[in-house]
Order: C-alpha cells, then sequence, then structure tokens
C-alpha cells in the first residue's frame, strides 16, 4: 500500500484522513504516519505497520497540484475580477474576460490549468458554510479532495461554482451532482 503525503484515506469503519507526513517514534524509533481528519481536523500518529495493514485504504488522488497552491500574502497582489476572484496559482488569467475558469482544460488530466477562488480579504469576511475539503460524485461514488483555497470559496460563497471537478470521471460536472463527505450536504447548497 501506498502511503502519500497530502493524499485522503478512508478507514474501514468509515472516516476520512489527510496524510500529513511520516516521522519516528522517539523512544524506539518505531516509523509512524501522522494524518488529520477530515471531520474535525484531530491530528493522529500510529505505526506505518498498523496504517498499511488493510484498515485504510487510498480513497483518491489529491488531483490539485500542490506547487500551485496560492501564497496568501501573494493573493492581494494579483489581478482581482470585479467580484473579488484570484486565481488559485497566482498567476495572471489567460483570459481574464471570459466566464468559467482563467486557463484552459489540460487534456490529460481534465482539469482547468487554473481555477478562481475567492481572496484572502473576501475569505476573511467569514464562511457561512463549514470548510469542507471531500465530495463525492453520486454518479460514480468516487470522492475527491480539494484544494484548501477552493474548499474555503465554496465556505464562504457556497453558489461561486456551478460545476464542479470529479477526478474519477476527470471532468467538471454540475455541483448538484456531488456531495460533502462530511455531512453529505449538497455541494453549492
Ligand atoms: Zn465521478
Amino acid at each position: 500500500m501506498r502511503i502519500i503525503k497530502g493524499h485522503t484515506y478512508e478507514h474501514r469503519k468509515g472516516g476520512l484522513y489527510v496524510v500529513i507526513d511520516d516521522g519516528l517514534l522517539e523512544s524506539d524509533g518505531t516509523e509512524v504516519v501522522i494524518y488529520r481528519a477530515v471531520s474535525d481536523q484531530q491530528v493522529w500518529v500510529r505505526p506505518i505497520v498498523e496504517f498499511a495493514d488493510g484498515r485504510f485504504k487510498e480513497v483518491t488522488d489529491d488531483p490539485w497540484p500542490r506547487a500551485t497552491l496560492p501564497d496568501y500574502d501573494a493573493l492581494n497582489q494579483r489581478y482581482v475580477r470585479e467580484d473579488g476572484a484570484v486565481t488559485l496559482s497566482g498567476r495572471p488569467p489567460e483570459k481574464p474576460d471570459e466566464p468559467g475558469a482563467p486557463a484552459p482544460i489540460e487534456p490529460e488530466t481534465g482539469m482547468h490549468k487554473d481555477y478562481w477562488v475567492l481572496s484572502k480579504e473576501e475569505l476573511a469576511k467569514g464562511f457561512v458554510r463549514p470548510v469542507r475539503t471531500s465530495y463525492k460524485h453520486s454518479g460514480c461514488g468516487h470522492i475527491t479532495t480539494m484544494a484548501r483555497t477552493i474548499a474555503e470559496t465554496y465556505a464562504r460563497n457556497p453558489k461561486f461554482y456551478g460545476m464542479t471537478f470529479c477526478v474519477n470521471c476527470k471532468e467538471h460536472l454540475p455541483v448538484e451532482e456531488f456531495y460533502w463527505t462530511v455531512d453529505g450536504k449538497l455541494v453549492g447548497s
């Protein structure tokens, strides 16, 4: 079983966890996995041999390129759309005047090269929904975990996106086809 930082795993009793890192137990050098519960953000530690013994199963590859996650300080210095949106990557949009995403879809992944998100200032105004990072596609049953800023954008403005990405279907589909794994609520509501 592969254990990858940033990837999401489901426990056989339910519950989703994101692997943060690996480490060594100081007292005896046991290799451990450090991981965070998606539901309440509690951080847990357990030996790698336990983690890999079949009780966890990887539910998704995190499709969001980590290298492009925004530097929050940079968010205020970049192109800002009329409604306060900025780009996830921090790069200027390729097509600022077109609706939809700021960059085209990459055929290999089915994802846009970039996404609109709300700016740090807009997010600081407060969330009207909990920050939920994973949703399940009702069509195929697969779970997709989002970049943090996209999750926060949903929490600030649940109607910001009309379509969202399924990592299994490799396409953007109406938000009504997805529900949050934590509480079963419809995405976009
Ligand atoms: Zn799907």
